[in-house]
């Protein structure tokens, strides 16, 4: 079956054509400047097969782009778009209304709009790009796949906030997360590599990109994550500065920078850029690091006790664990940043293996804790598309 997977941001318009009986990627591209005035910024555009670098009024048009690119030139992925028999969406926030993957209907279009207060930059993109599809590959089923939905198992203890409970239920402010497609994904792909069912594990998953999260999935179900009322929440990331004490927001606002300025910073400025003065990139703090530069260094040390201390706290509430699972830019290729995290854990059971750490496995699933490991350490690569193409599958065979 073949699944056009569409993830849409405010700017932008990432698709996969994938056969998920493969699953095999068929297609696959970047849609920039989307109803940009000024020219976008790029990213993660080296990964992909075709990029737009175009500007688009608006997501239909985008869309437009995309359906003719699948079938032009000599080896077109598909002869023709009646060859795509379904489309999995990303949809960002699901809130407390979807905790799992849907069919999309007029009901839960209204759903997804309800909650686009929580997440203004992708839940109305999403529903553009579901609008699109409607009238550009007319009659073919829709289904959305939540970011935020494989985190509605958490318990209340650990979704709510210690705010007057009133005013958290008013304002829906509750620990949602983000990255859950990711973090079910390679929950799964751990078991399947171990031979295992994910019901029988206990497993720390750590996605670790520009944005970072890390969560605790304990026999299947998620128990914990760092992200929480946004994508802001937990882990040191590329720009953002995670967790911090909140009371330097209110402290910064009365220094005089406005609310906007204080978000900017939190989200743009800080995380390993803010700290560094150089960059977001992990290559470009290494490279840096082993000239002897003391931020980078600092930035460097910041980021893996970031990670640490989450595994910690996770490794206590699940009383245990069987696998760590690392995945994304980062947890896929920094070697040195898994030597920081993993270092000294032998005590724990946690052993990593110096030389399978060193080798890189282009692309591939691998195991790189040593052999005789307690604790297993396992690299997934990226792949929430394959995940949402399943998803789809599933709902749309059951038809
Ligand atoms: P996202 O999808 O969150 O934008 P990615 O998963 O593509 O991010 O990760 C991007 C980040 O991964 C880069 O900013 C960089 O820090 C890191 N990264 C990518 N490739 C490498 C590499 N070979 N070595 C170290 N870090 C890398």
């Amino acid at each position: 079956m073949n699944i056009l997977v569409i993830n849409a941001s405010s700017s932008s318009l990432k698709y996969q054509l994938i056969d998920a009986d493969g699953p095999v990627t068929l297609a696959k591209g970047l849609c920039e400047r989307v109803g940009c005035d000024e020219p976008c910024v790029k990213h993660g555009a080296d990964t992909l097969e075709r990029i737009f670098d175009q500007r688009f009024d608006d997501h239909e048009e985008a869309l437009g782009a995309v359906l003719a690119e699948l079938t032009a030139g000599e080896k077109p992925a598909v002869a023709s778009l009646d060859e795509i028999d379904a489309i999995g969406h990303r949809v960002l926030h699901g809130g407390d209304v979807f905790s799992k993957s849907v069919l999309i209907d007029d009901d839960v279009i209204a759903k997804i709009d309800g909650l686009s207060e929580l997440a203004p930059l992708h839940n109305p993109p999403a529903l553009a790009c579901i609008d699109a599809c409607k009238k550009l590959l007319p009659g073919l089923p829709q289904v959305a796949v939540f970011d935020t939905a494989f985190f509605q198992t958490l318990p209340p203890s650990t979704h709510m906030y210690p705010l007057p409970y009133e005013l958290a239920k008013e304002h829906r402010i509750r620990k949602y997360g983000a990255h859950g497609t990711s973090h079910r994904y390679i929950a799964q792909r751990c078991a399947a590599l171990l031979g295992q069912h994910v019901e029988d594990l206990k497993i720390v998953t750590c996605h670790l990109g520009n944005g970072c999260s890390m969560a605790a999935v304990d026999h299947g179900i998620a128990v914990d994550t760092s992200m929480g009322f946004t994508p802001l929440d937990g882990l040191m990331m590329g720009t953002r500065c995670g967790s911090i004490d909140p009371a330097i927001v209110t402290y910064l606002i009365k220094a005089g920078y406005s609310a906007d300025e204080v978000e900017d910073i939190m989200n743009r400025q800080s995380g390993l850029l803010g700290i560094s003065g150089i960059s977001n990139d992990v290559r470009d703090i290494t490279e840096a690091a082993s000239k002897g530069d003391a931020r980078a260094s600092l930035a460097y040390d910041m980021y893996a006790h970031s990670i640490r201390k989450y595994l910690g706290q996770y490794i206590v509430e699940m009383a245990g664990v069987d696998a760590i699972v690392l995945t994304a830019g980062v947890g896929e290729n920094a070697e040195i940043i898994r030597r920081r995290v993993f270092a000294g854990l032998q005590p724990l059971g946690i052993i990593l293996d110096q030389e399978k750490n060193r080798t890189h496995n282009n692309g591939h699933e691998r195991i790189i804790s040593r052999d005789d490991s307690p604790v297993k350490i396992i690299v997934i690569p990226a792949g929430e598309e394959y995940m949402i193409a399943a998803d789809t599958q599933e709902i749309v065979s059951a038809l």
